[in-house]
């Protein structure tokens, strides 16, 4: 198998107090972000939050207004895009359309220099890793989008980088190929070790393959963390509520701040953005919202329930239920399917909230 940056090699890429404005809009705002070596770090945000720009200035495609970008330590400011040893796949698949899949393939390496047999045995090496051996003669209309961004994985690997670069490198395949394509990135990435950096604005993408999810807001990053831990213990009240479906409930916050009282239960409030420091952590009782996951809330069946079921979405192992409150607020929750059966449309309902601690903004 053809050897790429292992993971012993693999540098580490370190984004410091990164800047970049266009016509006084910040695009990124003192962006702070390392990518440990060998890992993938998903940049994720809504449009406009600075992901595609920060990838670029990495690959010197683009520059900061200050800051620096790091490579195993080392400032790459002066070094120029084409000498960064960096492969790069784009959401287009921005393949050559006179190049069959192996010239694609190759065409980094006559760049640099490698004579023209080593090149197609390494170009065919590089197919093969992506699965495409038995395509190396077709041209990109004579391919799909999956088949064409495995032609331009392969195109980026082949100069055996240090790192790789994926802005939204799914985000036009359609949805079953996209999933596979997705984990045979995350498998090949792994097995390889090396450094990536993948834009997304696809929170269940970026949950799914990165090592590490940073979450970006305005330029700026509100959260680094698994993806575990970015879903289960958000840093800040717009990380919850990106990341998965959050229910917001109306609430009455104690004048101590420490519990909330909502859907006639009182809950314990969770410090969120200590770790961070994002937060004040001091709040006057009073009305607020109160973010609750939808795997934490239960509905029961009953006459005198102040919700009213409106929608049953059937999902294969849970049923997610949607309720309404008399005020008019929704509520969402996901009730295993077998145990769903009563929750028809129309139906009242008591909202039961799981004893965890909430977040309340
Ligand atoms: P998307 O998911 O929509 O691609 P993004 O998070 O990748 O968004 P960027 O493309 O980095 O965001 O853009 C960040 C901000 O900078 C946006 O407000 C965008 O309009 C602006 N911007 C980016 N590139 C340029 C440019 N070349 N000229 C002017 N404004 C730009």
């Amino acid at each position: 198998a053809p050897s790429s940056a292992s993971a012993a090699s693999a540098p580490s890429v370190e984004l410091v107090k990164l800047s970049r404005s266009f016509g006084g809009v910040a695009a990124l705002d003192g962006l702070d972000l390392t990518v440990d070596p060998g890992t993938l770090m998903c940049l994720l945000g809504p449009s406009g939050c600075g992901k595609t720009t920060a990838l670029r200035i990495i690959a010197g495609l683009e520059h900061g207004d200050g800051g620096e970008v790091r490579v195993g330590g080392q400032d790459i400011a002066r070094v120029p895009a084409n000498k960064r040893d960096m492969g790069m796949v784009f959401q287009s698949y921005s393949l050559f359309p006179n190049l069959d899949a192996l010239d694609n393939v190759a065409f980094g390496l006559r760049m640099r220099g490698w004579g023209a047999a080593k090149r197609r045995t390494r170009a065919g090496e590089l197919l093969e890793l992506v699965g495409l051996a038995a395509h190396a003669e077709k041209y990109t209309h004579q391919m799909s989008g999956g088949q064409q961004q495995r032609v331009a994985l392969a195109r980026a690997l082949a100069i055996e980088p240090r790192v790789l670069l994926l802005d939204e490198p799914l985000s036009a395949l359609d949805a079953v190929v996209r999933v596979q394509l997705r984990e045979e990135i995350r498998s090949l990435q792994t097995r390889l070790g090396i450094t990536t950096v993948f834009v997304t604005h696809d929170q269940e993408e970026a949950l799914s393959v990165a090592d590490q999810v940073a979450v970006m807001r305005a330029g700026r990053l509100e959260q680094c963390a698994a993806p575990a831990d970015v879903y289960a213990d958000p840093a800040t009240a717009f990380v919850a509520e990106f990341i998965g479906t959050m229910n917001r409930l109306p609430g009455t916050l104690a004048a101590d701040g420490q519990t909330v009282e909502v859907a006639g239960r009182r809950l314990v409030v969770r410090e969120a953005g200590q770790r961070s420091g994002q937060r004040s952590g001091q709040r006057s009782g009073g009305e607020v919202a109160v973010l609750i996951r939808p795997e934490a809330v239960r509905f029961e069946p009953s006459e005198d329930g102040a919700a009213t079921v409106r929608l049953a979405g059937f999902r294969g192992p849970i049923t997610r239920i949607t309720a309404v409150l008399p005020d008019g607020t929704e509520v969402l929750s996901d009730v295993p399917s077998a145990s769903a059966g009563e929750l028809v449309p129309g139906r009242r309902a008591s909202v039961v909230l799981e004893d965890a601690p909430v977040m309340v903004v």
